[in-house]
């Protein structure tokens, strides 16, 4: 399970979270929705630790860190934490100067140290999984974006993480490429992969999420069920953005 309790992010003095607290089960498929500027990507920053919360707690299975205002979190605690998560980003960020497998294997190899056979045989069966086998020694320049993306989606998932964070994994893509993305995420929910996934593409979010958190200025302004907030939000802040999504 992911605990995200009363998370509070600061920059300067503008309050970007403002107390937010999402559980997130195993296995379960989280959407976070909203208008730009919500929160989102912070949201998400904060729960791989890209960005330290202010204040509040952040619980992945049986790692929890508290964290407060002024008080430095030793770095280790950080890491042992941040390494229960994968993390894709919208403009995919593959090594360029590595092939699809040479990506794969990085942080298998360099954070892990694994041995590299042993790092080559997981990165094969995942570069098969995002149907991507038969382009394992490309270089990322000759990749389309989808290609790409699915790339980045088996990287995030070599070290085996407790959550897969994804932000914006579709919106670089036209609605072709972005469907191939949205086709490998979805056998990944399939199989009960968590996940948590900022979007704006309502494809992607109805097609895929259990749970949907809408987020605006900061704060949940509702969450629940994904089915319900997509087709029957309670908020008419919510009834009124899920109008403007396609
Ligand atoms: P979008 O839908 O456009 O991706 P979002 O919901 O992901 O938006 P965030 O990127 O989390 O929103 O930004 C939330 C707020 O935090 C914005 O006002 C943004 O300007 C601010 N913000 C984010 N990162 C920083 C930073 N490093 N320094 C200062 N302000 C920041
Ligand atoms: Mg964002």
């Amino acid at each position: 399970m992911i605990e995200l309790s009363h998370i509070v992010k600061t920059f300067g003095d503008h309050t970007v979270l403002n107390g937010i607290s999402v559980t997130i089960r195993e296995g379960s498929v989280t959407a976070l929705v909203g208008p730009s500027g919500g929160g989102k990507s912070t949201l998400l920053r904060c729960i791989n630790l890209l960005e330290i919360p202010t204040s509040g707690r952040v619980r992945i299975g049986a790692e929890a860190i508290d964290f407060r205002p002024q008080v430095r979190v030793p770095f280790a605690e950080v890491q042992k934490l941040r390494r229960q998560t994968g993390m894709v980003f919208q403009n995919f960020q593959l090594f360029p100067h590595r092939t699809a497998l040479g990506n794969v294997i990085e942080p298998l190899v360099t954070v892990l140290k694994w041995p590299h056979a042993k790092a080559v045989a997981r990165a094969e069966e995942l570069l098969d999984k995002v149907g991507m086998a038969h382009k394992r020694d490309a270089w990322p320049a000759e990749l389309s974006g989808g290609q790409q993306q699915r790339v980045a989606i088996a990287r995030a998932l070599a070290p085996s993480p407790r959550v897969l964070l994804c932000d914006e994994p579709t919106s670089a893509l036209d609605p072709e490429l972005a469907g191939e993305v949205i086709e490998v995420l979805v056998g990944l929910a399939r199989e009960g992969t968590t996940m948590v996934i900022a979007t704006h593409d309502l494809r992607l979010a109805a097609g895929i999420a259990h749970e949907a958190v809408f987020l605006e200025a900061g704060e949940v302004v509702e969450k629940g069920e994904a089915r319900r907030i997509f087709s029957a939000p309670e908020r008419e802040r919510t009834q009124r953005f899920i109008a403007t999504l396609t």
